[in-house]
């Protein structure tokens, strides 16, 4: 490792047999990790460096990696286009303030997602994470509806099993109960929530199912400024796909109540379920976009929220004058230029045919699972293939079998899933697949 460790940063201890910490006790002892606990903190492996779809662990273990970092890194680690991306911008700006000032990476970023996104939305606003660019999302419906008049729509309708983020607006949005709503309810914005649509991607559509939507939209409408989905994939809800019709009907049931629609891509953005956006699977274009996660190909953080024209020049006349958020690392040149050659790459490696090869092998890989007494689904959108256990995973057990076994997952709950780099071959993403299996099989 040519890094220093804590180990060799001065004033930090010496990894000694006289008791001294080593890296990974200093970690265990004092660093968060997500959803972490500081008095039972579970497994952590140190990972040295990471290259293609691999990523390598400090004891010269090297490991396939199906999660792509979270949804992010779909080109792989280590990539040569991306790192000169990065390094060429070093030469020019890291960072500079975007208020006042503006720079060819912002732009040709906001080029290229004016481009791609659906038809509509031609208004971008560059946030620094995807709970962010929720965040910004909330208050745009929420200036816009007062803009036109109508302070009193001032509340969000979401779905239950959503996940939206971890900031306190973007919260005030995830499945109430998963998200322990209570321990937080006093500063939690009280939002509406309607029942997860039920019909599968691939199952006959049932009219019934957008029968709570309208229901709610036209009690409460008055008081709601927009609703925000996860279009077609619900991520770490519950991994769900819904049927596209439900996707039409929540935009037409949003024109039809005067409600925005917000749809929340920071997972599904850029090919992940099949097409270069989810909302295309219902060919239909949300008022405010958030993408996020794969953006910069998983290099740094970096989110957008798109708007139409509409809602833009709304907030834009309304009684603020301007849209009220800029966030310090707003339009980060360094994030910006990486996130444009993410894109290009995207455009070149030709995506379609790189998650329609990873959809074909994890269909083939996974449905072994479907043999397992303890295994209540298996399923395939796209580049995300999801087995759902019977019972909560054993995570203690399920992550250190899949790391004997060469592979990194990260199951939650009752959910063992992947979101493979779009690069892994045809044999890597065999040996993934299999791997999951077989840990699920001894420790699932
Ligand atoms: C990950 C995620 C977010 C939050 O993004 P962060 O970058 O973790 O803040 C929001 N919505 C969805 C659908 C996500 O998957």
């Amino acid at each position: 490792m040519s890094l220093p460790t804590a180990s060799s940063v001065p004033g930090a201890s010496q990894a000694t047999a006289s008791g001294a910490k080593t890296d990974l006790e200093f970690d265990r002892q004092h660093i968060w990790h997500p959803y972490s606990s500081m008095t039972s903190p579970g497994n952590i492996w140190p990972v040295q460096s990471a290259s293609g779809v691999y990523l390598r662990l400090e004891d010269g273990r090297e490991l396939i990696d199906g999660m792509a970092s979270w949804w992010c890194a779909v080109h792989g680690y280590n990539h040569p286009r991306l790192n000169a991306a990065a390094t060429e911008q070093l030469q020019h700006m890291s960072h500079v303030m975007f208020g006042g000032m503006t720079h060819a990476p912002a732009v040709e970023l906001a080029k290229r997602l004016v481009a791609l996104t659906p038809a509509g939305l031609d208004k971008v606003f560059i946030a620094d994470s995807g709970s962010v660019s929720v965040e910004v999302a909330i208050k745009m419906a929420i200036q816009y509806q007062h803009a036109r008049g109508k302070p009193q729509k001032n509340r969000l309708l979401a779905l239950e099993r959503g996940y939206h983020g971890d900031t306190l607006g973007a919260m005030s949005l995830c499945d109430p109960t998963r998200g322990m709503h209570h321990l937080f309810s006093g500063i939690l914005p009280q939002q509406f929530f309607v029942a997860a649509p039920q019909t599968g991607f691939d199952e006959d559509w049932n009219d019934q199912d957008s029968e709570p939507l309208r229901q709610i939209l036209s009690q409460h409408h008055q008081d709601i400024a927009a609703l925000i989905l996860e279009p077609i994939v619900q991520g770490a809800g519950g991994m769900r796909f819904y049927h596209p019709q439900y996707l039409r009907q929540a935009r037409a049931l949003c024109d039809e109540f005067d409600v925005l629609l917000i749809a929340d891509e920071i997972a599904t953005g850029f090919g992940r379920s099949g097409r270069l956006f989810a909302c295309e699977h219902a060919a239909i274009s949300p008022d405010i976009l958030c993408v996020g996660k794969a953006i910069t190909g998983g290099y740094m953080t970096l989110a957008a929220t798109l708007a139409s024209t509409q809602v833009a020049e709304t907030i834009s006349q309304g009684e603020a004058g301007c849209f009220m958020h800029g966030p310090t690392f707003m339009g980060n040149p360094l994030a910006c230029r990486v996130a444009c050659e993410s894109i290009d790459l995207l455009l070149e490696n030709n995506w379609q045919t790189q998650v329609q090869r990873i959809e074909q092998g994890l269909l083939q890989g996974l449905a072994p699972a479907r043999q397992l007494d303890s295994v209540a689904d298996v399923r395939v959108l796209g580049a995300i293939g999801v087995i759902e256990m019977k019972q909560p995973v054993d995570m203690t057990r399920l992550q250190p079998a899949c790391v004997e076994r060469g592979i990194w997952i990260r199951p939650f709950g009752t959910l063992v899933y992947v979101m493979p780099p779009f690069i892994m071959t045809d044999d890597e993403l065999a040996t993934l697949t299999a791997a999951m299996v077989a840990a699920i099989a001894v420790s699932g």
